[in-house]
């Protein structure tokens, strides 16, 4: 791969404590599903290492192995859906699991390897978890393993993007009845949990036990919507720090005169003289294809470069018509500062029609990323 990432420690511990500081002395679980939302699992959990953590949020059981192969000790949630054959690995691992459906529940009743669950409940996402009404079954079937219980907890499914949070106000009102009912059927008192970053942020009373952090611990706002909100409830904001960078280098350089064409479908055609350097980054590497048709741009020499063309597999080309004697091998950021400019994840969602989320957690995980002060 001829590009790398840059994940700065400091703006990952800053992130963090920020939230520690903020819900203190309620845990964070840092969420690094998803190659730690594409910064490199091993490289956030080692950014992390020093803050003493409790607990990590990972989507898959495997995930689970990862962490530990780091030594991480403390607990482990895994948040997204497993098979049953997956129950020695996830007890081997002593790795927390969602018990999100009656067929998951029969499966885990039957096997021999019983981790450790935290009982979802539905509140009106629609994904996984119980519905109010399928908790007197679930009590009554779950009882004689209350040892295993440890937590309830839900999410939310209209926080990010919206100003009035009466749907999670809603979401909230069922996630207690049904902590009620577990605590009338003599429950022990069960860790409760509901917020990620949007609600941990704005709803103060989605914090519960415990509040799972994913996006704004890379230093991201959830979304625009959110930092309103913040703003209107605090009258100041937090200071997230995008932890991620994203370079390579100028493979090519090359003189393309007026009048000839660029890329696949001949979608730009050069009006004068120009100059142009080929960068071997592509769709493959996780640089989202559709950013070629609108006003993106990379950095070099701290100045902006238009895309141009359509971006290929491996590789895209950008503008230097205006830069003072690119060279091969000269430094090129996708993402983040260079002199006084800066190009952030969310500049490159909005050029592709995505949010910040999807393009940070695809950027493919081969590529090297690098731990920077
Ligand atoms: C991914 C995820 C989170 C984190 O969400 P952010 O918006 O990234 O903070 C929290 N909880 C669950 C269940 C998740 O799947």
């Amino acid at each position: 791969m001829l590009s790398w990432l840059e994940i700065s420690r400091s703006a990952v511990c800053q992130n963090y404590r920020i939230f520690k500081d903020m819900l203190a002395p309620l845990p964070v679980m840092p969420i690094v599903k998803s190659n730690a939302y594409g910064h490199g699992l091993e490289q956030v959990v080692a950014c992390l290492k020093d803050e003493g953590l409790d607990w990590f949020g990972v989507n898959y059981i495997s995930e689970a192995r990862l962490l530990r192969e780091q030594g991480f000790v403390g607990d482990i949630l895994v948040v997204g859906p497993y098979f049953k054959d997956e129950l020695l690995d996830a007890w081997t691992h002593k790795a927390t699991l969602f018990l999100s459906h009656f067929e998951a529940l029969e499966s885990w009743i039957a096997s021999e390897w019983k981790p450790k669950i935290h009982i979802k409940i539905d509140s009106g996402m629609s994904r996984q978890g119980f519905l109010l009404k399928e908790l007197p079954e679930l009590i009554q079937k779950v009882k004689p393993f209350e040892n295993l219980v440890e937590g309830i907890a839900t999410h939310f499914s209209n926080v990010e993007d919206v100003l009035d949070h009466a749907y999670a106000d809603q979401q909230m009102l069922e996630f207690e009845q049904a902590q009620n009912m577990f605590e009338k059927a003599g429950f022990k008192k069960l860790l409760a949990h509901a917020a990620s970053s949007a609600s941990t942020l704005i709803l103060q009373p989605s914090r519960y036990d415990l509040c799972r952090v994913g996006i704004s611990l890379y230093g991201f706002w959830p979304s625009p919507t959110t930092k309103v909100s913040y703003h209107q409830i605090h009258s100041k904001v937090v200071g997230l720090k995008p932890a991620l960078s994203w370079r390579t280098r100028i493979a090519q350089v090359k003189d393309v005169a007026a009048h000839r064409y660029v890329g696949y479908g001949l979608t730009f055609k050069a009006l004068k003289d120009m100059k142009l350097a080929v960068i071997p980054v592509g769709y493959y590497e996780g640089y989202p294809r559709i950013a070629g048709s609108a006003h993106s741009y990379v950095l070099v020499d701290g100045q902006r470069c238009p895309i141009v063309g359509r971006i290929c597999m491996n590789m895209m080309m950008i503008d230097v018509t205006h830069i003072h004697g690119p060279y091969v091998g000269q430094l090129v950021t996708l993402v983040g500062k260079d002199g006084h400019e800066e190009i952030t994840a969310s500049d490159i969602a909005t050029w592709s029609e995505t949010i910040h989320y999807e393009f940070v957690s695809r950027i493919h995980p081969a590529i090297p990323r690098n731990i920077v002060p």
